[in-house]
């Protein structure tokens, strides 16, 4: 349709350059050239010409060139426009005959038929090129003013500093087609889209830019050329539009602001070593805050599209605080040592030994002790178990991470838990007689690469 009307407007363009309707370029109504002698009523009638083609006869030649005279008057209200007739209407009095039937409502309903008309409008020319027309100069100026501020925010934080048509674009007072103008909104429209098309895409939940390109056969940088508005951010709302029409723009639109955003700061991070926290082991003990900056940014975007951005002020609103975080220092304990620690304090007495015990064997070696004596770790390391475990009672296991595993059973309460790293004589438990015992001891196994080993050889 755009272009349509593009052929039309060009073709009139050309039309009035070579000179043929140079006559009527000039005129506000049309030529009649009325060869015409008094009326012999009776014995004449009248032949009508439509440019060189006889079209019938009429009795009345005043009655006619009137007619044609109000079918101009009529085409010029029904545009607002002054039409300029591009059809020569002659009269030309002849000889009635037996063969001539004057006909006045013939003639009249095919005059308005095949009467043609254009009308002086304003061509918008783009770097030369006519696009389209609109009706009157002030139209024009309304089509500059609403593509200039097709593109402007209008927000509270924006400052337009220029509004800048990047192609040349100048009005031509021209001949067209009535048909052909085009309203103010449809007119910027179609310059700062480069067409009049519409296709839109409602979104619905799950959406993505991606797979709406894809099912469109659009690529996502081409959706978001369609769509200036969404920026870089790649969220849809359900029950957003989405144009799948890239626009090519006639007019490219160029719209300078100063922009004043609240930013924030972020804060700085002080650490204090803490002895009394293993290495690695972190704790915020003030807590940061942001802080607050107004940023002025000058931002130039063509057609939508940021295509440059400065800072050229920045206040500070408020300073941010730093965050102070405790940062341990002490040494997590390392590995079992391979030598181990007797595990009662002070010491107990050894009730039985590794090894066969009547037909079962013995696979710890049995320390008693009054019940609540300290158990210690035997070596540093880390609690694999700790907790209920059958015959054992309240068991703790430690891993030494060097093939080492120690094992204390029967106890009557635990002091660790599981994943806890103990160092070596460290108190993990109290001495009981919790699962299948029969006076208060500690069981204590010594497990060498999964196996138990005679723990009274490490002594
Ligand atoms: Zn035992």
């Amino acid at each position: 349709m755009v272009f349509s009307a593009i052929h039309k407007l060009i073709g009139h363009v050309c039309k009035n350059s070579n000179g043929k309707k140079i006559g009527a370029v000039f005129l506000i109504a049309v030529a009649l050239i009325v060869v015409a002698f008094k009326t012999v009523s009776g014995s004449h009638v009248y032949a009508v010409y439509f440019d060189d083609r006889e079209i019938g006869y009429v009795l009345d030649k005043d009655d006619i060139l009137e007619y044609v005279e109000q079918l101009h008057h009529e085409e010029s209200e029904r545009y607002g426009l002054q039409v300029n007739p591009l059809n020569e209407v002659r009269v030309v009095r002849v000889k009635k005959s037996a063969g001539i039937q004057p006909k006045e409502a013939i003639v009249k309903n095919q005059l308005r038929d095949i009467m043609e008309y254009d009308v002086y409008a304003y061509a918008i020319i783009v770097n030369g090129k006519p696009t389209l027309a609109v009706r009157s100069i002030e139209e024009y100026d309304e089509v500059i003013e609403e593509l200039k501020g097709a593109y402007v925010s209008g927000k509270d934080n924006s400052v337009i500093q220029a509004v800048v048509l990047n192609d040349q674009v100048e009005a031509r007072l021209t001949q067209v087609d009535p048909n052909a103008l085009y309203s103010v909104d449809k007119a910027a429209e179609i310059l700062r889209r480069g067409t009049d098309r519409q296709e839109t895409y409602l979104v619905s939940r799950g959406d993505s830019l991606w797979t709406i390109a894809r099912n469109n056969n659009m690529t996502i940088n081409e959706i978001q050329q369609a769509n200036p508005q969404l920026g870089n951010s790649d969220r849809l709302q359900p029950g957003e539009k989405l144009s799948l029409v890239v626009a090519d723009p006639y007019v490219s639109v160029s719209v300078t602001e100063e922009i004043v955003v609240k930013e924030k700061i972020p804060f700085e991070v002080k650490y204090q070593n803490d002895s009394n926290m293993y290495t690695g082991a972190t704790k915020i003990i003030t807590p940061g805050k942001y802080g607050y900056k107004e940023v002025t940014y000058l931002v130039t975007k063509t057609n939508g599209n940021e295509v440059h951005r400065e800072t050229i002020n920045e206040v500070i609103a408020e300073n941010p605080k730093a965050q102070v975080v405790a940062r341990g220092t002490l040494k997590a304990p390392v590995a079992g040592t391979g030598r181990f620690l007797w595990p009662v304090a002070g010491g107990g007495r050894i009730t039985s030994r590794y090894g066969m015990r009547g037909s079962r064997f013995h696979a710890g070696v049995d320390i008693g002790a009054s019940t609540g004596t300290a158990v210690l770790a035997a070596d540093s390391g880390v609690v694999t178990y700790a907790g209920w475990a059958g015959a054992y009672g309240i068991l703790v296991t430690i891993d030494h991470g060097n093939g080492y595993v120690t094992k204390y059973a029967h106890n009557s309460s635990v002091l660790v838990s599981v994943g806890q790293k103990v160092t070596k004589g460290s108190q993990i438990a109290r001495v009981g007689s919790t699962g299948n015992s029969t006076g208060p001891h500690l069981h204590f196994e010594i497990l060498r690469n999964g196996s138990t080993v005679n723990p009274l050889s490490f002594f």
